[in-house]
């Protein structure tokens, strides 16, 4: 195994700054960082050189195009710079939970089983109210989550009129 050498704490990034590299050698320089659930994703990576106003400054090389990046994004699988691997936007990231894609399966089903003839209409009411079900569950969740914004933001105005 190779020795680890530069260790990052941030969720789901390396930032070549934080790493402190004692020394720049050649070779790649072996990582170990967090992905953005926390856990350790150990990774080599190689560096290169920019042209800076301090003259030259290594840099991360990213695994993926080799491009130098102050940044890289570090995944289960995949540890690339920025332009490799754009991030998720919330939403996007949203629709990609368990909730969603189990959701997302039984509405397939439910679709498939309309098409083909001969099936139970018992069967597709049970996929139709499984998925009311899991819908009003999530609703349900957002608007316990929206009331606790709304009490949070409600306290910090009477903190706030009673320091006036
Ligand atoms: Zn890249």
């Amino acid at each position: 195994m190779m020795r680890t050498e530069a260790v990052s704490a941030r969720l789901g990034q390396v930032r070549f700054v934080d790493l402190r590299l004692s020394k720049l050698g050649e070779g790649p320089v072996s990582v170990r960082a967090l992905d953005a659930e926390g856990s350790p994703v150990d990774f080599s990576v190689g560096l290169t050189e920019v042209w800076g106003a301090k003259g030259w400054r290594p840099l991360f090389a990213c695994p993926v195009c080799q491009g130098a990046a102050w940044v890289l994004l570090v995944g289960k699988l995949v540890v690339a710079c920025r332009r490799c691997r754009p991030r998720l936007t919330t939403h996007q990231a949203e629709k990609n939970t368990a909730e969603w894609v189990r959701e997302r399966a039984l509405v397939d089903q439910l679709v498939r089983q309309t098409d083909r003839k001969g099936v139970l209409p018992n069967q597709q009411r049970a996929i139709a109210k499984e998925i009311r079900r899991r819908g009003i569950s999530r609703a349900a969740g957002v608007l316990d989550l929206a009331a606790r914004a709304v009490r949070l933001a409600d306290a910090l105005q009477e903190d706030d009129h009673a320091s006036t």
